[in-house]
């Protein structure tokens, strides 16, 4: 379907979103009466409000979160995965709208918008399928003695933390498990992109999920807001995705009441292509690696080692793919690559990109933000990036592609390595050996061995080091939301 493209059509699209809090199944404004501005990157100019939740706000929410565990664990576990399956069709049918509304508070391309509402709606059936599979254990203990009966229950209410450059598909990677296990939960979407989780938890009562078991808290007052609910002894599992510095302030808040968690923090992921690998897979996956949600992406390749053989002939190749990319808002069906998510990320972007320069990085193509309304920054490729650039140490959550040269394998592993985060990797080569002896030395939670995407509903997400602690999606992603109880029993001889 073609979408309309202009202004009345967005307001109707946005009006038609509850822009309250969800408490308890009702949507009620903040205590305060408060409201935040929901700003469209491509225009930089307000797109609407939504209420500002207080702190009692978000106490209110965990209440009722709380008052709805018991019953809510208890129900069939065939019943929970109805309602996953339910909102996954409701999704489908109106992937368009989600699309749209996403594009409009967050900027990516729609043809990228709807592929993240069919990926987020991928962990609604994967979870609905998982539901149905939650098992335990049954054991005789070593000396005979005893049976032990081993029972998976759900860990409680949740607090689910989403960030904004994946606004629907990090809250349903989060949601669907909690759901599936039979937690309740308060979510908390990040300020700049409330609408798509707005939406979901409409879509998701409409499914039939019941009251309370779902609250969604839209903040702009996200620190003052959250340390209450970690510190009261209420909250059972913290699941965080954003900054690797958010996240440590919620470990040491978490760890005041010893909450269970989950981490998917930052990373700084190396795209490593040897002069054996096949160069269309390396520049395709390269595409995909560096431009996915115009590199606004904490699996975003960061730095790029190419091999000295490969990377004159690498970096042509990707600079014209990347310089032949349509900049242009993300409603506009030919667009390519939209807006960053505000002037602060932009700006980031630039000054990243100048200090490297001043080091002696070459532009070989984009190098400076697109002089038009919004946010926007051109494709950019560099060559010999020096490694102490701050763009090798940081996020740089841009569409930038810094490249380095290498030439031995165990110096390029070491430098890979040479960082404090570890969520993603990227190997392109044609040689076996190779491929699984790199894939085994780099320090991170995910390889891409000749792919430029790793994420999948059914495979485990999450990094080690500072990228986090935890895996979302796969077999295992369930078991973040479950306890595993015990029952022992030891049967006397008679
Ligand atoms: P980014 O820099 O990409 O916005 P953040 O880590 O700041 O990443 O944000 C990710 C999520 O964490 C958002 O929902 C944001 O509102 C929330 N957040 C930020 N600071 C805090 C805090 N002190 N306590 C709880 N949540 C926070």
């Amino acid at each position: 379907m073609t979408i309309a493209v202009h202004q009345d059509h967005f307001q109707t699209l946005v009006s038609s979103i509850n822009r309250q809090l969800l408490i308890d199944g009702r949507w009620t404004a903040a205590a305060d009466g408060a409201t935040m501005s929901v700003d469209n990157p491509a225009t930089g100019r307000e797109l609407t409000e939504v209420a500002d939740a207080t702190v009692a706000d978000g106490r209110r929410a965990l209440e009722a979160a709380v008052r709805a565990q018991p019953a809510w664990a208890k129900t069939s576990p065939r019943k929970r995965s109805e309602i996953l399956t339910r909102a996954y069709h409701i999704i489908h049918s109106r992937l368009d709208e989600l699309a749209l509304l996403m594009t409009l508070e967050m900027g990516k391309p729609l043809d990228e918008a709807r592929g993240e509402v069919r990926y987020a709606a991928e962990f609604l059936r994967w979870f609905a399928e998982e539901a149905v599979r939650i098992d335990g254990g049954f054991a005789t203990t070593p000396d005979g003695d005893s049976r032990a009966i081993v029972v998976a229950a759900p860990v409680g209410p949740c607090l689910l933390i989403t960030p904004w450059n994946f606004p629907l598909a990090m809250g349903t990677r989060k949601m669907a498990p909690a759901i599936a296990a039979g937690c309740t939960m308060v979510l908390k979407p990040a300020p700049q992109t409330p609408l798509s989780s707005l939406a979901l938890a409409e879509i998701l009562s409409e499914a039939g999920l019941p009251d309370g078991v779902l609250n969604v808290i839209t903040t702009s007052r996200a620190g003052e807001v959250i340390e209450p609910l970690l510190r009261s002894g209420d909250v059972r599992k913290l699941s965080f995705t954003g900054s690797t510095a958010v996240g440590k302030i919620l470990l040491e808040q978490a760890g005041s009441s010893v909450i269970r968690n989950s981490m998917e923090l930052g990373g700084n992921a190396p795209f490593i292509v040897f002069d054996d690998a096949d160069l269309d897979i390396a520049v395709e996956c390269a595409m995909q690696a560096k431009m996915r949600n115009m590199g606004e992406a904490c699996t975003a390749g960061n730095r790029f080692y190419i091999h000295e053989n490969v990377v004159e002939e690498f970096s042509t190749r990707l600079a014209e793919r990347m310089g032949a990319l349509r900049v242009a808002p993300g409603w506009d069906e030919e667009s390519q690559v939209g807006p960053l998510i505000d002037a602060q990320s932009r700006d980031k972007v630039d000054r990243l990109v100048r200090d490297a320069v001043s080091r002696g990085a070459t532009v070989v193509g984009g190098g400076h933000p697109v002089p038009e309304e919004g946010f926007f920054y051109a494709p950019t490729v560099l060559t010999n990036v020096d490694p102490a650039s701050e763009m090798c140490s940081t996020e740089i959550f841009g569409p930038v592609a810094a490249i380095q040269t290498f030439t031995d394998t165990y110096d390029v592993v070491a430098a890979a390595n040479d960082t404090d985060w570890g969520l993603v990797g990227y190997i392109f080569t044609q040689d076996i050996d190779k491929a699984m002896n790199v894939s085994e030395e780099l320090e991170v939670g995910m390889v891409g061995l000749n792919a430029g995407i790793v994420s999948n509903p059914a495979t485990p997400f999450g990094g080690v080091k500072q990228s986090g602690l935890g895996r979302e999606g796969g077999r295992v992603g369930i078991d973040e939301f479950l306890e595993y109880k015990l029952i022992s029993m030891p049967i006397r001889r008679t």
